[in-house]
């Protein structure tokens, strides 16, 4: 019986020790990774220069402003820039950066956590489905592709949309598919919804049965349920005002979810 004791006392010391360990592990990363957002946010922000060319920037309120420059350097600090036949400088990191973090300005610690690799090609791509036995089925032109640990951008596409800006734009679009692919399964619905994940969904597949009949906004919107959330989010930030008069319940919800009005700000 002593003998049982002692054993199951020194157990009990490992198990104790073993958890003190993971403690102490958890406080220093803790502490660590605070320490790396403060040495961030005190370090000045490179790519404000390449901001303001594309005539967003000073549409943004000035308290956001700050948040957006913090979270644009933990975007590049943090994700990896893969150039596909083309050389990539810092005014396509800082661009691509800026407007991947547009839809998650409000959230100030979110930096897509799935996501490593930013691969930017010089032109749209030739995307090829093959069937079982190799043979080519389907080509299709893609401007952008977003695959959970990877984002694809055809840089040619993103700068027209930037510098003309239109109602689309591909990198707000395919890093919207990345908050859609966060929340789990890819159906539409993003992360910042799970909160009130009923509901949104409700009026989120409301507005899709709306669309397929209204064909009011871009053709590309009614692919499926994950395009319409991509292609509706471009319309949030860059054509709010078409959004809210024909989709108005869903574009209440996104004022929630973004937790960002672009029509109070008048962008
Ligand atoms: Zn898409």
């Amino acid at each position: 019986m002593r003998l049982y004791l002692d054993n199951f006392l020194k157990l009990l010391i490992i198990l104790w020790l073993v958890f003190f360990l993971f403690l102490i592990y958890e406080i220093f990363d803790y502490i660590k990774f605070n320490y790396y957002l403060k040495s961030l946010k005190n370090k000045p922000c490179k790519c404000k220069k390449y901001f303001e060319n594309s005539g967003y920037y000073y549409k943004i309120p000035n308290e956001l402003k700050e948040i957006l420059e913090f979270k644009i350097k933990r975007f590049l600090n943090e994700k990896k820039f893969i150039p596909k036949y083309m050389e990539i400088n810092e005014e396509i990191k800082c661009l691509t950066a800026f407007y991947a973090c547009i839809p998650t300005i409000a959230y100030k610690n979110f930096c897509y956590p799935s996501l490593k690799y930013i691969y930017i090609y010089p032109h749209t791509i030739i995307k090829k489905h093959i069937n079982q036995n190799g043979i080519i089925k389907k080509e299709m032109l893609i401007s952008g592709e977003s695959i959970g640990e990877s984002v694809i951008i055809a840089w040619d596409e993103a700068k027209r949309d930037i510098f003309h800006y239109q109602k689309r734009n591909v990198i707000i679009h395919e890093f919207a598919h990345e908050l859609d692919f966060e929340e789990g399964i890819v159906d539409g619905i993003p992360v910042f919804a799970l909160n009130d994940y009923e509901h949104f969904k409700k009026i989120f597949n409301e507005a899709f049965e709306k669309a397929i009949k209204d064909r009011i906004i871009d053709n590309y919107a009614y692919t499926n349920k994950a395009e319409f959330f991509a292609v509706t989010t471009e319309y949030f930030f860059l054509k709010p005002k078409t959004l809210k008069i024909h989709y108005h319940e869903l574009y209440k919800e996104y004022v929630k979810i973004f937790k960002f009005d672009p029509l109070k700000e008048k962008l």
